[in-house]
């Protein structure tokens, strides 16, 4: 499905933006390619997430999900916890570890160790990163087997009528999948200009929250904002003093391209500069798993 196009003469910004995964996936392998180009010491992971990108889009193209659920009414419609997955997400997954490269090394081995899984296994694994449950997760297998799923939660998302989608009970979490917020973006154009929505990590979901307000406690009291030093102000970190949470924003204001996933991995040591002033991260982008 096609996002609505978002005119000025619009009144009301939707509370929900179900993703495009026409356009998705293709804009956030070009994102992750330019900011390899000023990241020399991530350039090779990179280069990777954004040929991973490049399957995810060639992917969503062919999928075409067997399961849709049959209502939205009062929880989400694909909730993790509940939603009983498509089994065609095992096949996105053996087709992106088809499409990495045929080296050695370790991603030789990552890419032997899927291909040698039961159906059993990623199933399992599927599970714990879905209740990340990071002690049992594989750290080098996980960014794969969580790109397999983002794809099929992605298109079934895309199918869905925002309009009939209401918010959970805790706004922290997604209306349509029950996960966390990879991050939040500062909106611009027509009726979303200057909006806060939060980025489904797994089903990229957005969904208006407000600004200056801590996602987690909801406090408005002693919200702050971190940067890197030098790096404008495309990507800061939201804190909250009376939680000590905190989520990334990025900013369309600042750099029209920035992409919530791939800004969040090119910006990994703002978390490093979080962690040190005792601030705890909401949530984690599944392409990169804490301790990996
Ligand atoms: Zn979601
Ligand atoms: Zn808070």
């Amino acid at each position: 499905m096609e996002l609505p196009p978002l005119t000025a003469a619009q009144t009301e910004a939707p509370y929900i933006r179900v993703p495009n995964p026409q356009t998705l996936f293709h804009h956030r392998a070009a994102r992750f390619r330019q900011l390899a180009l000023s990241q020399a010491s991530l350039v090779g992971y990179l280069n990777l997430m954004a040929d991973l990108a490049d399957s995810l889009h060639h992917l969503s193209a062919r999928f075409s999900p067997a399961l849709l659920p049959d209502s939205c009414a009062g929880r989400p419609p694909l909730d993790i916890s509940s939603w009983r997955r498509d089994p065609a997400w095992r096949d996105a997954l053996r087709s992106i570890v088809e499409d990495l490269s045929s080296g050695g090394g370790p991603l030789g081995s990552v890419r032997d160790r899927l291909k040698q899984a039961t159906d059993e296994q990623l199933e399992s694994w599927a599970d714990d990163l879905l209740a990340a449950d990071f002690d049992r997760l594989d750290v080098g297998l996980a960014p794969f087997v969580a790109a397999a799923l983002q794809v099929n939660w992605t298109v079934l998302a895309s199918r869905l009528d925002a309009g009939k989608i209401g918010a959970t009970e805790a706004g922290h979490l997604c209306p349509v999948c029950g996960s966390l917020p990879v991050a939040s973006v500062l909106q611009t154009g027509g009726a979303v200009q200057g909006l806060r929505y939060l980025v489904c990590d797994l089903c990229a979901t957005e969904w208006n929250r407000p600004r200056i307000h801590c996602i987690n406690c909801g406090s408005s009291k002693e919200v702050a904002y971190f940067g890197l030093e030098g790096t404008g102000e495309a990507v800061q970190a939201e804190a909250c003093g009376q939680c000590k949470t905190y989520v990334k924003l990025v900013n369309r204001e600042k750099e029209p391209q920035v992409d919530p996933f791939a800004d969040d991995l090119a910006t990994l040591a703002l978390d490093v500069l979080m962690a040190e002033e005792g601030y705890q991260r909401l949530g984690f982008n599944p392409l990169l798993i804490p301790g990996g």
